[in-house]
């Protein structure tokens, strides 16, 4: 027997993904410079020059060393440069020992998911939100709990987190920089959250964590500050990866950081490492930890991704459309002309224009564009946005 709810979930593809490859299919057709693809989040600029040549000299040492198993958690330098990083950024005392290595924040979010699904557990996740995160507490035994969105300006609602909240609840999870808004939660919406889940967890008598999932931390634009959530909430767990702050999704790499402010954080640790076992996690890939060890300092071109939040914002809000400025990452909302996002985007991708339906990001009414593209694709494309506004 095979279970069906897996593979159900595994032919299953997600709409994005769907979309993607419509747009594989008709570059076929139309040639791939018709095919104006906004639907994916891969990083369109390299990894920093400097990590080809970490790389390499990492390739001229001890080959058995750099190839070989580390600890679960990682290997100890990995974790220290990662620890020390930390602490000179937030303030905060970070030590080695909170950090464990994963392979990237997918499963970070999983092990921590994992650690926290006590019987009748529920997960709240603000919308707009990225929907990988119903699959992960569905079918690691939790209750995906929605909030709606704040459509006003994509902070977040506190009153609407609050009737969420029940005694099951057992974390919120939070994505600043927002996929897929681009919104940074402000110092005050955090504080706000905060200040709420502080008041019910005595109210409920256990602590409500907040899992801060972060991939796209450095990601960020006009000096923007980034709230260090566990400086605002104690009971704060983060989910980190490198993927899109180094431009290496497919290197898999992040981690999860336990900081020692957290209630019963050695006893979550420990169940977040166990989380992990239980679902074959061996450890980090070994390289990439060693490469982490001493890049924690790089990032990529934002400089491209700055240019392109530039000219999509402008361009579109020129035609006509109202967006939703992004202040990080690598996405923008835009709101869907007529109120129905599928039925626009079933329009948009008669001109070969593939946009995102933001329904599955728990946000109707609006559709997801990833400006992480080729400037010159966008200047292809500006026709289109512009016809299909017309249609
Ligand atoms: N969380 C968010 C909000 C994301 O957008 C992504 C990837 O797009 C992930 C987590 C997963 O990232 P990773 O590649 O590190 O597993």
């Amino acid at each position: 027997m095979i279970s069906e709810s897996l593979v159900h979930l595994g032919e299953k593809k997600s709409g994005i993904r769907e979309l993607f490859e419509y747009g594989l299919r008709q570059a076929a057709v139309v040639g791939k410079e018709n095919v104006y693809d906004y639907s994916l989040g891969n990083p369109s600029v390299p990894a920093p020059e400097e990590v080809a040549s970490i790389i390499r000299e990492l390739l001229e040492g001890d080959s058995l060393a750099l190839h070989g198993y580390t600890p679960a958690g990682g290997a100890k330098e990995a974790q220290q440069a990662v620890a020390d990083d930390l602490t000179q950024r937030s303030g905060d005392t970070i030590r080695p020992e909170n950090i464990f290595f994963t392979c990237g924040a997918a499963p970070a979010l999983v092990a921590v998911l994992r650690a926290l699904a006590v019987e009748d557990a529920e997960f709240v996740a603000i919308a707009p939100y990225f929907p990988e995160y119903q699959v992960f507490v569905s079918y690691n035994g939790g209750k995906f709990v929605e909030v709606p969105p704040d459509t006003k300006n994509f902070q977040v609602d506190i009153a609407a987190v609050e009737r969420a909240l029940t005694p099951h609840t057992q974390a919120v999870l939070v994505n600043s920089p927002n996929n897929p808004s681009g919104v940074i939660y402000s110092r005050e919406t955090l504080t706000a959250l905060g200040a709420l889940l502080e008041r019910k967890s005595a109210e409920y008598g256990h602590p409500i964590y907040i899992i801060a999932d972060e991939p796209y931390r450095e990601l960020v634009y006009d000096n923007a500050e980034v709230p260090y959530i566990p400086g605002i909430y104690r009971d704060t767990v983060i989910c980190y990866s490198y993927s899109k702050s180094l431009s290496m999704p497919g290197e898999r790499i992040g981690y999860v950081c336990i900081p020692d402010s957290v209630t019963d954080s050695a006893k979550l640790h420990a169940a977040v490492a166990g989380a992990s076992r239980a679902f074959g996690h061996v450890c980090a890939p070994s390289m990439m930890q060693r490469v982490i060890a001493r890049a924690t300092g790089l990032r990529p071109d934002l400089e491209a991704y700055d240019k392109n939040r530039h000219t999509l914002y402008n361009a579109l809000s020129e035609m006509g459309y109202e967006c939703v400025k992004p202040e990080g990452a690598f996405y923008m909302m835009v709101k869907a002309p007529g109120g129905d996002a599928h039925a626009f985007s079933e329009r948009a991708k008669k001109e070969n224009l593939l946009l995102v339906p933001a329904d599955s990001f728990g946000c109707p009414g609006f559709f997801r564009i990833s400006t992480c593209v080729d400037p010159a694709m966008i200047q292809r494309s500006l026709p289109a946005f512009r016809r299909v506004l017309q249609d």
